[in-house]
């Protein structure tokens, strides 16, 4: 599934291509993905220009001229290529040889849609776990997927302070909390495990451990900035490994060489070379080392 580098990378590979473009038409292939497309969805986004687009949580939202939002998920195994009349444009990093069919024709290729310049955007999504609603940009803010989730982990309302008044009391093992999207947009299982090896942090003591009556431990301060340090080294190396993420499942491929504990159970812990375990938390595995993480 992709995580927040990788919708990160995504996004920023398309807003040079869709910023300040007009869309002319759109395709739609099927009635929706994981749920219905909105009503009238071509008919909305047609003639209109994208103003901005930007990334909430694992969401890319695209502004519109019209006033309206367009949110869109990837799902499990959404991707985007832009093609260029019939060939199919090598966006730098962000073009995936695997993933729309010639021509964007493709049985997955859900969504197409083509810009007034003639660019053509093609949405494909073998599982459909995909979501593409479009909404008053007023509305964004009570939007049912949009609503109540947490700070960006790499925003600046994302700190120990924060995490500590959001951890108080929390007898919810620490890597649940950091999963609970109502505390952090957008952190997933990948990122957690490895934040959590990196501070030193075991992901079974309680949350509010780390939290003092009247202060926070030292230790959330390493956490907040070893999250800011993987998301961004993550995207840092996501716009070279975009072809690889097409199978791996989320991890991309060159980073995913770097990950000290993610799916390295059994492996040699890289900081004090004992054994790498895994346990499940929430239904989840979780990686950790109980020689490093206390
Ligand atoms: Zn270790």
């Amino acid at each position: 599934m992709p995580e927040l580098p990788e919708v990160e990378t995504v996004m920023r590979g398309l807003k040079p291509v869709l910023e300040g473009q007009r869309i002319a038409s759109v395709v739609l292939r099927r009635a929706g993905l994981r749920f219905p497309f909105p009503e009238q969805f071509a008919e909305r986004l047609t003639g209109h220009r994208v103003t901005a687009l930007w990334r909430r949580a694992k969401y890319i939202l695209a502004g519109l001229d019209s006033g309206e939002v367009m949110l869109i998920h990837l799902g499990m195994t959404g991707r985007f290529s832009v093609f260029s009349g019939e060939e199919a444009r090598n966006l730098g990093e962000f073009y995936f040889e695997t993933a729309a069919g010639p021509s964007g024709q493709g049985p997955h290729d859900h969504v197409v849609l083509t810009l007034e310049n003639g660019t053509r955007i093609v949405y494909t999504d073998p599982r459909r776990f995909g979501v593409m609603d479009l909404f008053p940009a007023t509305e964004a803010a009570a939007h049912k997927l949009l609503g109540g989730i947490g700070v960006e982990p790499l925003g600046n309302e994302f700190s120990a302070d924060y995490l500590a008044e959001r951890f108080r009391g929390k007898a919810a093992p620490l890597k649940a909390a950091l999963l609970d999207q109502h505390i952090v947009a957008g952190l997933g299982n990948i990122y957690v495990c490895e934040a959590l090896h990196r501070a030193g942090l075991s992901p079974r003591r309680k949350a509010m451990t780390l939290v003092k009556k009247k202060s926070h431990d030292p230790r959330l301060e390493d956490l907040v900035r070893h999250v800011r340090e993987i998301l961004t080294e993550a995207i840092t190396a996501g716009g070279s490994t975009l072809q690889d993420f097409a199978h791996t499942d989320g991890a991309s491929g060159d980073f995913q060489q770097r990950f000290r504990v993610y799916d390295r159970e059994g492996e040699a812990c890289v900081t004090c070379g004992m054994t790498i375990e895994r346990l499940v938390q929430s239904g989840r595995s979780t990686f950790y080392c109980r020689h490093c993480q206390k």
